[in-house]
């Protein structure tokens, strides 16, 4: 059991948490979540310990309210944010795969927020740096290091096209490259499944743009052809604190 007493929420206090998931339990007060909210997930972001204490019993109530899933999810995704928060995560692995489960059903059905609900699900499968990273593809911008010269290349993915650049603050993107995006088949995990995911969806754009991201670049500056995932992942390992 939680010794609650000992437990510090976002704000530095202990006590509130346990009261507010009673109330959240009980359905007693509506206008606990937003304080739920604020202590477990300040800002959306900064987690605590009372953040992943909470997590089993925010994972109880999941399946019947979207606010507990929501939150718990958002828990998730700030994981890296806490120093010790994969070792908190890693005490209610049973809770993760559950969430993991409910955010898979959701995203089956289509729902109009598929790219958030998609990057929650990256989370509770551990895939914090892409959960954080990944857009929708329809405008986005991924700043790497080309890994051999150490260029700092822009790679766009989105309807103004796809294609690894110099940005230059006057003239724009500059000395444009089009990307190399690996075949459906030639992707390995995490992509393969993240494409698959996407695809079973029918999210085309999502499933297209992944292809991308885990293409290949041809560096402007040096020319040498770079894998753009392993480019990103290796410049955003760990969030700033
Ligand atoms: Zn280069």
């Amino acid at each position: 059991m939680t010794d609650w007493a000992q437990v510090v929420d976002a704000h530095g206090a202990v006590g509130r948490v346990p009261l507010l998931l009673d109330q959240v339990e009980r359905k007693e007060a509506p206008e606990a979540w937003d304080e739920l909210w604020d202590r477990l997930c300040l800002h959306g972001e900064t987690v605590a310990v009372a953040s992943f204490a909470a997590l089993p019993r925010l994972a109880a109530l999941a399946s019947a309210c979207t606010q507990a899933l929501e939150l718990a999810s958002a828990i998730v995704r700030g994981t890296l944010r806490h120093p010790d928060g994969e070792a908190l995560l890693a005490g209610c692995p049973n809770e993760v795969d559950r969430l993991r489960e409910l955010v898979d059903q959701k995203l089956r059905t289509r729902p109009a927020d598929y790219s958030r609900l998609f990057c929650d699900l990256l989370a509770l499968a551990g895939q914090y740096h892409w959960s954080a990273s990944l857009g929708d593809f329809a405008d986005d911008f991924y700043a790497v290091s080309c890994p051999d010269c150490e260029a700092e290349v822009t790679i766009a993915v989105g309807n103004h096209g796809c294609y690894a650049a110099i940005r230059d603050w006057d003239q724009g993107d500059i000395e444009r490259r089009p990307l190399r995006p690996v075949p459906a088949e030639e992707l390995g995990d995490p992509g393969r499944w993240m494409h698959a995911t996407a695809d079973r969806d029918g999210q085309q754009r999502l499933a297209e743009g992944i292809r991308y991201v885990f293409g290949r670049a041809e560096c402007p500056a040096c020319g040498n052809v770079f894998n753009i995932a392993e480019a990103h992942t290796t410049a955003n390992v760990r969030p700033a604190p």
